[in-house]
């Protein structure tokens, strides 16, 4: 063997031996890598940025946080004073803000601890009348208990109609909320169940002002006379303006009350109804009621052959409604988990098997004893907002109140995987 031989001979060895070295090094590193991807999965850690939430650049328009109103004017609505308006002037005198018909503000009200809770609760109410330069107005119903039940009435509400009087300073925020009409040629139709009237009234005042040669119809669906708000305004904005038209609906007219005299149709507000007033036209309809009201309304709606785009709505109440597609089957969410999760609520030291008929992940928390804030219960008011700590979460439609990153609405959300809270 060649000196050359032998040398080729070592450097092969060397080359053989720094391979081996190589290789067992890669296979370490791609071990631990595969490792730690598996743990991470396991920590299931929260994505990025918070579920998004559309919100439409209102905010320059707005405020942040709350801002404080004076209560200008109070004025009861209804023979029953069940129903009272609040007339609300800037506190800093600044000019106000345009909105949205349709929209809603937020109010922070200080309405004293008692047995049901804390002293301080938020709450939504939509604006009731058109944009103005110099006042918000909202309206509101006194929420009585359930016929029957010993529970306490409603707290803002009767904190509204009992304690809140001109002078009286209130803390506000900016309007805001995806229910609104938007100006367009489009024949329109508003739809107001009871109380649900009030943002109908904000898009029916704005219509006759800013667009008088629009096709619009306002129903307003309430059980007799007794509930009717606003009749003689509305009447003499129909008598002036010859493209709206207005249908009074009664479901349950009292015995003195006379059809085609003090209302225009008995019954509760249908698609046979709508029918048999709209013509074959490509109308908006914008929907604001009692929840069985717009479950029924919205699903016949779609029956009746309007597309999705033009069906516009609003709950007051628990967030959203069910909405029945091509035959009677719920929409599957791809996003929603359909198995049971662990769901854990780490302040509240509790760790729970959570599945679809459990609901939202308030209805959740509440049913299992957990001490969680809420107020609109629909998205609106931000009140259930908390941190994911871990996990992911989906939502049924967008909530009006854009949470903060790496926080999520209890009230509208459900796991999407399993899940650690801050609650
Ligand atoms: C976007 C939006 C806009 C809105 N706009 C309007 C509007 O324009 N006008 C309007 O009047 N409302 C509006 N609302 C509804 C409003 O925000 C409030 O939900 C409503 O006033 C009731 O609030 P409350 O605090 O008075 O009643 P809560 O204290 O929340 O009580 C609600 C009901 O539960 C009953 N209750 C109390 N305790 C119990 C118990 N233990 N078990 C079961 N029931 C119980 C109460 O008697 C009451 O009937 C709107 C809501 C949203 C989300």
């Amino acid at each position: 063997m060649t000196s050359l031989t032998l040398l080729l001979w070592i450097a092969l060895g060397l080359a053989l031996q720094l391979a081996i070295y190589l290789a067992i090094g890669f296979v370490r590193h791609w071990r631990e890598y595969r490792f730690l991807r598996r743990r991470l999965r396991g920590l299931e850690l929260p994505p990025e940025s918070a579920p998004a939430a559309v919100q439409e650049d209102i905010a320059a328009e707005g405020w942040n946080g709350f801002r404080a109103f004076r209560v200008d004017r109070k004025q009861f609505e209804d023979a029953a004073r069940s129903i009272c308006s609040f007339y609300l002037v800037p506190e800093d005198g600044a000019p106000l803000p345009a909105f949205k018909p349709g929209q809603f503000l937020t109010f922070r009200l200080d309405v004293g601890g008692d047995a049901a809770g804390g002293a301080q609760i938020v709450r939504c109410y939509s604006l009731s009348d058109a944009p103005r330069k110099d006042y918000y107005r909202v309206t509101i119903k006194r929420a009585l208990p359930p016929a029957g039940s010993d529970y306490p009435p409603g707290r803002s509400s009767s904190h509204f109609h009992d304690r809140v009087g001109p002078g009286d300073v209130l803390q506000v925020r900016a309007p805001s909320g995806h229910f609104h009409i938007e100006r367009s040629q489009a024949p329109v139709v508003l739809i107001g169940g009871g109380i649900g009237i009030t943002p109908m009234l904000s898009m029916l005042n704005w219509c006759v002002a800013e667009q008088p040669e629009r096709e619009v119809w306002y129903f307003h669906g309430v059980r007799n006379g007794q509930e009717l708000i606003m009749r003689p305004e509305i009447e003499a904005l129909a008598e002036a303006h010859p493209n709206l038209h207005v249908r009074f609906c009664f479901s349950n007219p009292l015995p003195s009350e006379v059809s085609g005299r003090d209302y225009h149709h008995d019954g509760r507000i249908d698609v046979g109804m709508l029918r048999m007033e709209l013509g074959l036209r490509p109308y908006e309809f914008y929907i604001c009621g009692p929840t069985p009201m717009m479950e029924s309304l919205v699903s016949a709606l779609e029956d009746w052959g309007v597309p999705d785009s033009r069906i516009h709505y609003e709950a007051f109440g628990p967030a959203s409604i069910r909405r029945r597609q091509a035959g009677d089957v719920q929409p599957a969410d791809p996003d929603v988990s359909t198995a049971s999760v662990m769901v854990t609520f780490s302040r509240s030291g509790k760790q729970l098997s959570w599945s679809p008929p459990d609901g939202s992940l308030l209805d959740f928390a509440e049913a299992n004893g957990i001490d969680v804030n809420a107020g609109c219960r629909a998205g609106a008011c931000g009140s259930c907002e908390t941190a994911i700590c871990a996990g992911e979460v989906a939502y049924r439609q967008a909530p009006d109140y854009d949470p903060e990153p790496g926080k999520c609405l209890l009230c509208m959300c459900t796991p999407k995987t399993s899940l650690i809270l801050e609650a």
